[in-house]
């Protein structure tokens, strides 16, 4: 198998048919031995009906589908279509053809002409989007790269349009965490990446599933995944401020004994408890949130639950099972 090509779907009946018909004549004509992996991640409408007709359509020669048993998130659909995907290279492209089927072939042929890289990261030549969210997101990738450990090579607007090397993928899979972001993920796992420009088009139908909220969360999710530096910072806030505290205990006995000043501190009491509170909890919310996901690592739950998976000839391969992320990915059968 030459290429895989990994779908994650979250509502989107709309987008769907147009998508299956131009990746199957892109893919069948540049004569690629692929397959399609779509994942349904807890979609409330006809998603799963028209990723099932496509297992059952000749245009494709291979179609494996996974249909998660809620909606679990992108990250978890990611790594669904990685443990099922089976061919050298795996590419990995959104339903709503913003990322073109044709961009992803001449990433794909791209990867192939170098031999040395092991990865084509797309990123958005142009951005299509708000002041806000466009500044959001440059002041997000500055900080995660100052801040993750171990990622310092990402490249800055890379999204998960990639396409890559059986070895990275079998890397991805080695990772066993519970909180996944792929651009993290991709970054802390290395290889020879090539970055390519492309210009997104516009959604074929349906909207974002991303709101403001959501992505304000997964970006605070991809920090607190991949750097400790919150928690040191915490330290230093807390440290900075005792001293400061000290210092201002002086200041008070001098105001007390030496110029008896006492009966008009109390605005700077006010304040300091303000303040000072505030610090401890901050502190205590970054502490916080690390013990959560230690506590939700923990647990060892799987990422995802797949209610059935589909194989290319429509054949039901499994039902009620799920797949557990666990890092022995060589042993798993395909
Ligand atoms: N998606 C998903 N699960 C979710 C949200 C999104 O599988 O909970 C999929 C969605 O179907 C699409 C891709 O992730 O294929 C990107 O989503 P979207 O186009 O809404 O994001 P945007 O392009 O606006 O960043
Ligand atoms: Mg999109």
């Amino acid at each position: 198998m030459d290429l895989s090509v990994i779908i994650p779907c979250y509502n989107e009946q709309e987008c769907l048919p147009m998508l299956f018909d131009r990746a199957t004549a892109v893919f069948g004509a540049a004569g690629l031995d692929y397959e399609l992996v779509f994942v349904n991640d807890g979609s409330k409408d006809r998603t799963w009906p028209l990723i099932e007709e496509f297992c059952a359509s000749e245009r494709a020669p291979h179609v494996r589908a996974v249909d998660f048993s809620r909606n679990f998130g992108k990250e978890p659909a990611l790594l669904a279509g990685l443990e099922h995907a089976g061919g050298d290279v795996v590419g990995i492209m959104d339903a709503d053809l913003q990322q073109e089927p044709e961009t992803l072939l001449a990433m794909y042929r791209e990867l192939l002409a170098h031999p040395e890289a092991d990865c084509v990261a797309a990123f958005q030549s142009t951005r299509h989007e708000g002041k806000l969210q466009a500044a959001l997101k440059g002041q997000f990738y500055r900080t995660f790269k100052a801040a993750a450990d171990g990622c310092g090579d990402m490249i800055p607007g890379a999204s998960d349009f990639r396409v890559f090397r059986r070895d990275v993928a079998e890397a991805l899979l080695s990772m066993p965490e519970y909180f996944r972001f792929s651009k993290g993920l991709f970054a802390w796992v290395g290889f020879e990446t090539i970055p390519f420009a492309y210009e997104p088009a516009e959604r074929a139908g349906g909207t974002s599933k991303w709101s403001l909220r959501k992505l304000m969360a997964y970006a605070l999710d991809g920090i607190f995944a991949f750097s400790t530096v919150p928690l040191k910072l915490a330290t230093v806030v807390g440290g900075i401020s005792s001293i400061a505290a000290v210092v201002y205990f002086f200041v008070v006995l001098w105001d007390t004994f030496g110029l008896h000043n006492t009966p008009h501190g109390y605005p700077t009491v006010v304040c300091l408890l303000l303040l000072f509170g505030g610090l401890l909890l901050l502190t205590l919310g970054i502490i916080g949130e690390y013990l959560a996901r230690i506590y939700l690592e923990g647990k060892h739950r799987p990422v995802y639950i797949a209610r059935r998976t589909l194989s290319a000839e429509g054949a039901e391969l499994r039902r009620g099972g799920f797949e557990r992320n666990r890092p022995n990915f060589g042993h798993r059968a395909r």
